[in-house]
């Protein structure tokens, strides 16, 4: 009997990469593959990877020099692609260090991964394709996704910001936005197939301009007249474009859910211009006020990078005054790190790295003090919870997400996956709470 395929995909970075993912396996599936839970059994091997961050990096060259040995004893072809691959100083490394790599291909044209592997099988030979920018956008991809009750849909490409530490516009290309009818189509067809929450994923999502009549919160009101559809999300928020119609829009669409992820980065003014955030540390601050004013139960989470070049002690503590002020209910802290073509690698005052690390260090016991008071602040209310499987912590407990995007584990039944339940919360821990399924 003819074994079927497999093939394994190891992602790396942000939602976008694992929208990606989805429709790389989503693709495979069509072509007759099954996954692998194990990558050294795998037939095809793909690497999706990120250039965001230094670790992502330095872990995917790792691996990637441990396969040799496995592809010298089995047939595998190893696939790379993703952020990184729009380099070319990193394809050319690849070139010269890691010949058993069979197909790179780019963030641009994934679409084209089943022609490339057919190529490579059949060839035998290295098949190599980038595009340095993205065409037109392609519609109708299938995906695998990750979760049957939630999904991300895509509903803009790349980003026009420019910030000075990030090579995303260089590896992503510039915005384009989906047909506001496209969205919709996907979205209604997610909802037939049992999808409960959409996130609508995009690098700057809130500079969404699908026709000269639908700007992004014009999408979030058409999309909560899905009937079917509860919760709609987005990531990541750019605040410079974060508008009144948008805030009111978390007033008056309640499929909306009561959380934003809105990136600060920093809290000193100075930095932030010298980032090219286009906004001051007011501007932030007021943003937050007019959010929590509109949607008091708001829940607000944050990126923030620390020993930006130049970045003072003074600086620095700013951000830390802005973090006690805001009171993030979770925040994402990050090292600066060099990302090679982006402006700031050319930047004098490079930090060092143990003052880095010293700042980073406190930044973190402040962001994890806030969040536990938050979060115990929760115990004794009941929140609605989208029950996604068993918790990751222990085997009988299962977990989901409040409206607010807290995660929360409780005792539950696998007949409650992909419903919507409501939880009393008993616990606040750090990074998740404790709770008790309730009938009301
Ligand atoms: S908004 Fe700034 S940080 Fe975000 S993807 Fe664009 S350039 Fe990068």
């Amino acid at each position: 009997m003819k074994k079927t395929k497999t093939y394994h995909i190891t992602t790396f970075g942000c939602q976008m990469n694992e929208h990606d993912s989805e429709t790389l396996a989503g693709m495979l599936a069509e072509k007759g593959y099954e996954e692998s839970p194990e990558r050294d059994e795998a037939d095809v091997v793909i690497f999706n990877t990120c250039s965001v961050r230094d670790n992502a990096d330095k872990r995917f060259f790792g691996t990637l020099g441990q396969l040799k040995k496995i592809k010298k004893s089995r047939d595998l072809t190893l696939c790379v692609c993703g952020c990184m691959m729009q380099q070319q100083h990193i394809i050319d490394d690849i070139k010269k260090k890691f010949p058993w790599v069979d197909v790179i291909f780019g963030t641009h044209n994934i679409h084209q991964f089943p022609q490339l592997l057919d190529s490579a099988l059949e060839e035998k030979k290295r098949v190599i394709n980038v595009w340095e920018d993205g065409g037109e956008i392609v519609e109708g991809l299938p995906a695998k996704r990750l979760y049957k009750h939630k999904a991300f849909v895509n509903i803009m490409y790349g980003c026009n910001n420019f910030c000075t530490y990030c090579i995303v516009p260089y590896t992503r290309g510039r915005e384009r936005s989906r047909k506001p009818e496209d969205i919709l189509r996907e979205v209604k067809c997610l909802v037939a197939d049992g999808v409960r929450e959409v996130t609508l994923l995009g690098q700057n999502v809130n500079s969404y301009r699908g026709d000269e009549n639908t700007d992004f919160s014009d999408l979030i009101y058409m999309l909560n007249e899905v009937e079917g559809l509860e919760r709609i999300r987005f990531m990541t928020s750019h605040p410079k474009d974060l508008s009144d119609k948008l805030i009111q829009a978390y007033v008056d669409c309640e499929k909306l859910c009561k959380y934003i992820h809105l990136p600060v980065q920093c809290g000193s003014s100075r930095v932030l211009k010298e980032m090219n955030r286009k906004y001051t540390r007011e501007d932030y601050l007021e943003l937050i006020r007019k959010l929590r004013a509109a949607v008091p139960e708001i829940t607000i989470s944050t990126d923030i990078i620390v020993g930006f070049p130049g970045e003072t002690e003074e600086e620095f503590e700013e951000t830390l005054s802005l973090v006690a002020e805001v009171e993030y209910d979770s925040a994402f802290t990050f090292l600066y790190s060099i990302r090679k073509g982006t402006p700031a690698e050319k930047y004098p005052d490079q930090i060092p790295e143990e003052v880095k690390h010293e700042r980073f260090n406190r930044l973190v016991d402040l962001v994890n003090e806030i969040s536990a008071k938050k979060n115990a602040a929760y115990v004794g209310r009941v929140e609605k919870v989208l029950v996604e499987g068993y918790s990751k912590n222990t085997a009988t407990a299962y977990s989901g997400r409040t409206d607010g995007f807290k995660l929360i584990n409780f005792e539950g039944s696998e007949d409650l996956v992909g419903k919507i339940v409501n939880v009393r919360v008993t616990a606040g821990k750090t990074f998740s709470l404790e709770g008790e399924i309730v009938s009301e």
